[in-house]
């Protein structure tokens, strides 16, 4: 392990496992602080009002911090957020492709996290490719319906990654900074349908085709894309949303570069992963039946209540039971699955709740 220096980056890798925000066993000594959380940022979090105001949920400034960092914090960072997005990362290398289902917490960059997004799942697992999996270029293609300024400001000068932002421009976080650092942005405008949607997405895709040439991609594939979601407001059907995500894997199996796919904002009960994976359609179904949890979260982003504080509680109960699940050897016959034969690629698919990023 590297000695502390005055550049602070050995320091940055110490705030990461410190605050437990990576295993001990992941040395990411080389990473600069200003691409990772930190030791300033992450002592901010030991203050729920800050907390509250990250995940938009009034009722948790008046929490304890410890059952923040309980029932709240630490989910994110093992399970759901940041913990699941390293481990697909390397498996994505390993097999092909990956999912993971709680990650793709697009607003939150090293030094501010916003939008329901409290650690940055995105630039630390792209972070890790780096130095553990002998990668040195990454495309993030972003299709959730806003802009991705987290990982845009991140990586903003940071030539190995790549960044192809499709996003409504008319909804938060009108992040005029970040816009800068987008290699290839695509702004839509609220209503945009279907037909104008997929058209884009080819235009795009073909010219970052031409642009670079990755060895990983990220894609976070947020569905609040979907006609009738009040965050995102475009009018894209889920029909045509399962086939956005089979441009992207088209997009990866063709030049054959492993895929790493993260669902981001939007409803999970109505993800293109129901419609196109067939074989994880019905696992993931069973781990959504959990309807209890989802209007949970529902209602934690619009409703402030001494009842809520209660149903806060609950809800970070079940985060907290949530483990990292692994899909049976016997699920592979989904047809994307020859996105890079002959590999058997596998997901990895992570309990998960409806968040409003
Ligand atoms: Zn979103």
């Amino acid at each position: 392990m590297a000695s502390a220096s005055a550049s602070g980056v050995p320091e940055a890798a110490e705030a990461l496992r410190g605050h437990r925000i990576l295993s001990s066993r992941l040395y990411l000594d080389d990473v600069p602080t200003s691409q990772v959380h930190s030791e300033s940022y992450l002592n901010s979090l030991k203050s729920s009002k800050k907390v509250a105001r990250i995940v938009e949920v009034p009722a948790v400034a008046l929490l304890p911090n410890f059952l923040v960092q309980q029932k709240l914090l630490y989910p994110f960072r093992k399970h759901l957020n940041v913990g699941g997005s390293v481990l697909s990362a390397k498996l994505a290398l390993e097999r092909g492709w990956a999912i993971n289902i709680g990650g793709g917490f697009h607003h939150c960059s090293a030094e501010e996290g916003s939008g329901f997004c409290a650690y940055a799942d995105i630039a630390l697992c792209i972070q890790f490719a780096f130095i553990r999996l002998n990668i040195s270029r990454v495309m993030i293609i972003d299709l959730d319906a806003h802009q991705g300024n987290g990982h845009e400001k991140d990586f903003g000068n940071d030539g190995r990654v790549y960044t192809l932002d499709m996003y409504n421009s008319g909804i938060y976080p009108f992040e005029h900074v970040a816009k800068k650092y987008i290699d290839q942005k695509v702004e839509l405008d609220s209503g945009t349908k279907t037909e104008d949607y997929l058209e884009n997405l080819d235009k795009a895709l073909k010219v970052a085709e031409c642009r670079f040439q990755p060895q990983l991609i990220v894609y976070n594939a947020g569905t609040d894309i979907l006609d009738g979601d009040p965050l995102g407001r475009l009018k894209v059907s889920p029909e045509d949303v399962a086939i956005r995500d089979e441009k992207v894997f088209r997009f990866a199996k063709d030049q054959n570069i492993p895929l790493l796919m993260l669902t981001s904002g939007g409803d999970f009960s109505h993800h293109s992963l129901i419609y196109c994976l067939d074989p994880v359609n019905q696992f993931a179904l069973k781990l959504f039946q959990e309807k209890f949890l989802h209007e949970l979260w529902l209602r934690a982003t619009r409703v402030w209540s001494l009842a809520f504080l209660f149903q806060l509680v609950l809800a970070g109960h079940h985060l907290w039971r949530a483990n990292l699940q692994r899909m049976p050897d016997d699920l592979v016959e989904s047809p994307l699955l020859d996105v890079n034969p002959p590999t058997r690629a596998r997901s990895v698919v992570q309990d998960s709740c409806r968040y409003a990023a």
